[in-house]
């Protein structure tokens, strides 16, 4: 076992949600199905809000409500079924959210989705705290990126301010690239134009605050990512850093008054300098493997730190890599699942998604064991073994 990464553990709050509360989710994804699960075990219900049908979640939900976030009819009533409202994904109308509010408690709170859900406000408030970022300019017009690009004279990403997931909204650029093309492509009123960096490695971060202050991290992950999608999570990183990690992620806990999780994404430069890339107000993809790596998974600990239960251990039981099982795998047909399936240290969860587009994450898989270097490389071959021949 590692060491317990957990800070003054054990401390109920006053305001626990009582059994038998509902948990309203705003989001249908995967994380809300994962997260509605967890929900679940810990004897809450669970009602689902979506602008969209059929996502992963409504599968699980006991009650689901598929309606836009501009029907103030519908937020409405959805506040009148729900004790307690949180989300699964940050791309959540503030508006909709400060109606909510005003109803139901929401956590995390409107304000840290705000700052999350906007590169722009998320940078700016990083870097306002002290917090070490890519160098990075605002821009809102072609003859602003003309000027960043000269000014940053270095290959650079520009990145639409809201909306981004997986690398979408991204364009990648050299400072002789025409920046009124590259403006036109971006099709956004803002976005940041950020200094593409020569990293090490990439690591994230998982942290959970409760309502009276507690903080509790999950020990830090590294991963790898393609063509700007997570491919792989892997247990105990092989670089320092997870202190430093860990302490920015304290003061961003606290200077945002988070109640839930917040995951960190961080940039690991060869001279071990940290990076902060971006931030997550909920569960993250790098943190699946808890489900079964750790005495307590990234899910539960959500629930627990916005219904004021105490909360769970975060030590791991096992080390473990986790891979992304993306659209692509499904070219020909379904997978060969016989392949992770046959394999006794491998767990296979998949979202039920009915159509499988190139990109989009249908489920992934987790493999455990104690040698984190023979699990990447295992893992690797499954995943080969589920190509499309
Ligand atoms: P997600 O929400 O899925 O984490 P995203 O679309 O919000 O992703 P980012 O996290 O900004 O996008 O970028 C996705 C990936 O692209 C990063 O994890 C990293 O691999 C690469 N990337 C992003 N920004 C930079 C940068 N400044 N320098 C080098 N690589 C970068
Ligand atoms: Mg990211």
């Amino acid at each position: 076992m590692r060491e317990n990464h957990s800070l003054n553990r054990f401390v109920p709050s006053l305001l626990t949600l009582p059994k038998g509360s509902s948990l309203g989710i705003l989001g249908s994804g995967q994380l809300g199905q994962m997260m509605g699960r967890a929900a679940q075990k810990l004897g809450y219900r669970v009602c689902i809000y979506d602008s969209v049908s059929q996502g992963p979640a409504t599968h699980i939900a006991d009650e689901v409500m598929v309606h836009s976030f501009d029907d103030q009819e519908a937020l409405n009533h959805f506040a009148s079924k729900v004790d307690l409202i949180t989300i699964e994904f940050e791309h959540i109308p503030l508006r909709a959210l400060e109606i909510l509010a005003a109803l139901k408690p929401v956590h995390p709170s409107p304000r840290v989705i705000e700052i999350c859900q906007n590169r722009r406000l998320e940078k700016e408030f990083l870097h306002s705290h002290g917090i070490p970022l890519a160098p990075f300019e605002v821009i809102t017009t072609a003859q602003e990126l003309e000027r960043a690009l000269h000014h940053l004279n270095a290959p650079c990403l520009l990145k639409t301010a809201t909306e981004g997931y997986d690398g979408k909204g991204q364009i990648a650029l050299h400072p002789d690239d025409d920046p009124f093309l590259a403006w036109d492509t971006l099709k956004a009123n803002r976005a940041v134009l950020e200094k593409k960096i020569f990293f090490l490695a990439e690591a994230s971060l998982i942290m959970a605050r409760s309502s009276s202050g507690d903080i509790v991290s999950f020990p830090w992950q590294e991963n790898v990512h393609l063509q700007g999608i997570l491919h792989t999570s892997a247990t105990s990183p092989p670089f320092l850093g997870e202190k430093k990690a860990r302490a920015l992620g304290e003061k961003i806990l606290e200077a945002l008054e988070v109640i839930g999780l917040m995951t960190m994404e961080f940039f690991v430069l060869p001279d071990g300098t940290l990076l902060l890339n971006e931030l997550a107000p909920r569960p993250h993809n790098s943190g699946h493997h808890t489900l079964e790596s750790s005495l307590t998974s990234q899910f539960e600990q959500t629930i627990r730190a916005i219904a004021g239960l105490s909360f769970g251990s975060t030590e791991l039981k096992s080390e473990a890599v986790m891979v992304n099982l993306l659209g692509d795998l499904w070219r020909d047909g379904d997978p060969p699942w016989e392949v992770l399936l046959n394999h006794p240290q491998v767990h296979l969860h998949l979202y039920g998604k009915k159509e499988a587009k190139p990109g989009r994450k249908m489920g992934h898989f987790t493999i455990l064991g104690k040698d984190r270097e023979n699990l990447l490389l295992t893992a690797e071959q499954l995943f080969k073994q589920l190509q499309p021949r």
